[in-house]
């Protein structure tokens, strides 16, 4: 049943603690509408993937709930996992078996009968492109390949909402723009949801009709993209190279500095002043559209790699 426009997932309030202590995840709440793709963007250990767990029936909040078509995930997992298909992030399909294998395995697996998984099979099969690679065993595949693998079986099972955890990690450029058509493709043929993670800022602002960007177990921002990049009051960026700290740009809008490059955030006219003013005096710049990227360093006061925490 593909369903539209109302939420398909719920969270409120979400709290994570992990043993030892860690606060995963701080207050998430969030809704998923039917028929969209909802991407959750954060550097790594923002707690993306405890939220996915959570969602799918894998791992207990600390408090806070999350509801999936009206079911809640501690309450009703089974319910729950009727209702979703979830490829996690470190997700490898089996290497002796066959893309055809893989999901009609998962398929009776989950229940569907064997003549009924047959024909979704053959359909996915077809859908994922994945025709010339159907009976070689999955050892043999590259990455991209794997990848789509997984992502054609828990489209197969054709529930209402699909989670996918960082989907093009680790993928080439190709194998990843393969991924962003599947994933358009699913939702607008089908009507169905998807809620993805990812770190990728780029793909965060293509894909997502709605999303939010997570730091610390905590939203920062949520909406559109262009919601999100409204929050910025401004069109364009100006990016400065200069160490010099003593340079100023504020007369030509909110200035932020991140290393040795400094950010304006402005309107197309002071941009094209201020980028002919760097360019006599021989500083390195560049101008282009504010994007999310600009959000997060905006509220976080790095970029995403700087935020990812580490070990
Ligand atoms: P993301 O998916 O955004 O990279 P995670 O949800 O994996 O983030 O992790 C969020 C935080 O929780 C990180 O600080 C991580 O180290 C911690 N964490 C994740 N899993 C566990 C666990 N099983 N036990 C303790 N801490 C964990």
């Amino acid at each position: 049943m593909a369903v539209s426009s109302e939420a398909i997932l719920e969270s409120r309030e979400l709290e994570k603690t992990y043993r030892g202590g860690t606060k995963a995840l701080n207050g998430i709440s969030l809704s998923v509408n039917g028929g969209t793709i909802f991407g959750l963007l954060g550097p790594n250990g923002a707690g993306k993937t405890t939220f996915v767990k959570i969602a799918a029936t894998q791992l207990l909040p600390t408090s806070g709930s999350i509801r999936i078509l009206g079911h809640d995930v501690v309450r009703e997992p089974k319910a729950v996992r009727n209702a979703i298909a979830v490829v996690p992030q470190e997700a490898r399909p089996l290497s002796l078996q066959t893309p055809y294998e893989h999901i009609l395995t998962y398929l009776i697996a989950r229940g569907v009968s064997i003549s009924e998984a047959k024909k979704r099979a053959n359909v996915a099969i077809e859908n994922l492109k994945l025709q010339d690679h159907r009976n070689v065993i999955c050892a043999n595949l590259s990455g991209g390949l794997r990848q789509r693998v997984l992502i054609a079986m828990a489209m197969s099972s054709e529930t209402d909402l699909l989670i996918l955890d960082e989907p093009t990690l680790g993928l080439d450029p190709l194998a990843r723009l393969e991924v962003w058509n599947l994933v358009r493709d699913y939702v607008s043929k089908n009507s169905r949801t998807i809620l993805l993670t990812t770190h990728y800022m780029d793909e965060a602002e293509t894909l997502s009709d709605n999303l939010a960007i997570v730091n610390k177990g905590k939203i920062i921002a949520q909406g559109t993209p262009k919601e999100i990049k409204k929050r910025l009051n401004a069109e364009n960026v100006v990016i400065v190279k200069s160490s010099d700290s003593s340079m100023s740009f504020e007369t030509y809008g909110r200035t932020l500095r991140a290393g040795s490059s400094v950010r304006v955030f402005t309107d197309r006219q002071r941009a094209d002043e201020l980028v002919s003013v760097c360019l006599r005096k021989n500083l390195e710049v560049s101008v282009r559209e504010v994007n999310l990227e600009d959000v997060f360093i905006s509220e976080v006061g790095t970029n995403i790699d700087d935020a990812t925490e580490s070990d």
